[in-house]
């Protein structure tokens, strides 16, 4: 494991160039506007007359068109969704970048899969914070950050490392720690963990025990409090000093409970449809199949959305975040 902190991060690299940041999005506009109060040249690049135009502007980043920042930047920095950024880079970026430059990314799917091909001369690099947007910003003002990984793809000037590193330094990573990784290593596990573990599998957890629940004819309401409303304080535990910290902290009862039953819940047949999902990430097949719903219009993206949206947790637990106080606007 190779870790990264600011005591290695030589931040003169960065002194004379420019960091065009592509999109004011999550990523966007935390790290273009962490990295501008660091003191690196940022600007930003957008599309003209779109959101974010306006609230880039108002921060007072300084905001042109994507071939503009695209120019302009030493280093291009591609915070835009991933299923449109080859697309934007080929009309937008590709003309702009010139023999030294380096394009750099917060996720290494475009890259990884192919769907972007900068010219030999041209550094490919990583920075990408491991949280939220939000967290990126809200640590780095509480002056702390969020931890980050930091990939090389290409070194073509032979200071892409540190380039990436001193970018990792602005956005406030290497305050809490960058740790090395590849495109290859990041992507396929960043697809992997959001679709098993973070994403969809904490959303089918919560939802089979609430629907198990409310269907044997509990109240919706305690169902929703002991599947969805605990699993923060659960994982909350399990965050700060780990599964350990967790089952000292519930009763022996739940501590039993959970060690004995846990193997009936993610049984061997989860753990063979986990290995199976990987691979699809591995050989490029979900990739492919979120490009043909890209180019049909995500019509089953939409009609999934329009599922969840409807389950009968999401207005359980609305009404119930809201007599809690629970909820913050926003
Ligand atoms: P996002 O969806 O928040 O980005 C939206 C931004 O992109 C807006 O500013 C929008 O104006 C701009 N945009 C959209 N289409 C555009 C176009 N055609 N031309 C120019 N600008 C356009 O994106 P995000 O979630 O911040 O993700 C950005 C990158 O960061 C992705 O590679 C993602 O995988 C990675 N990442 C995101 C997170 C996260 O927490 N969201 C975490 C780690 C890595
Ligand atoms: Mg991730
Ligand atoms: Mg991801
Ligand atoms: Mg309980
Ligand atoms: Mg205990």
């Amino acid at each position: 494991m190779k870790m990264y902190y600011n005591k290695d991060v030589d931040a003169n690299v960065l002194k004379n160039k420019t960091v065009a940041v592509i999109g004011y999005g999550s990523q966007g506009l935390a790290q273009s506007r962490n990295m501008a109060d660091s003191g690196l040249n940022v600007v930003v690049g957008l599309r003209k007359n779109g959101n974010s135009w306006k609230a880039a502007s108002d921060a007072g980043m300084d905001v042109m068109s994507v071939e503009d920042a695209a120019e302009q930047g030493d280093v291009v920095h591609v915070l835009i969704p991933d299923e449109i950024q080859g697309k934007v880079y080929e009309t937008s970026i590709k003309d702009k970048l010139e023999e030294g430059n380096t394009i750099s990314f917060s996720h290494g799917y475009n890259i990884h899969y192919g769907y972007i091909k900068p010219a030999e001369n041209i550094n490919i690099t990583m920075i990408a914070p491991k949280g939220p947007g939000s967290m990126v910003r809200q640590q780095y003002l509480e002056g702390f950050g969020v931890p980050g990984l930091v990939a090389v793809e290409r070194d073509a000037t032979g200071d892409a490392l540190k380039i990436a590193l001193a970018m990792g330094q602005g956005a406030g990573l290497t305050k809490a720690g960058v740790l090395e990784t590849t495109f290859k290593e990041e992507t396929e596990t960043d697809l992997f963990g959001e679709q098993a573990v973070l994403c969809g599998g904490v959303t089918g957890l919560i939802n089979a025990g609430f629907q198990t629940l409310v269907e044997a004819g509990y109240q919706p309401e305690i169902a929703y409090f002991e599947t969805c409303h605990e699993m923060k304080l659960i994982v909350d535990l399990i965050y700060k000093k780990g599964f350990g910290n967790m089952w000292h902290d519930v009763s022996n009862t739940a501590e039993f409970g959970g060690l004995a039953i846990r193997d009936r819940i993610v049984t061997d047949e989860t753990r063979k449809e986990m290995k199976q999902v990987l691979k699809e990430i591995q050989t490029g097949e979900f990739t492919k199949e979120f490009a043909t719903e890209n180019n049909a219009g995500a019509p089953m993206l939409n009609s999934l959305r329009r599922i969840e949206d409807d389950l009968q947790i999401e207005k359980v637990g609305a009404k119930l975040r809201k007599a809690c106080g629970l909820q913050k606007e926003d």
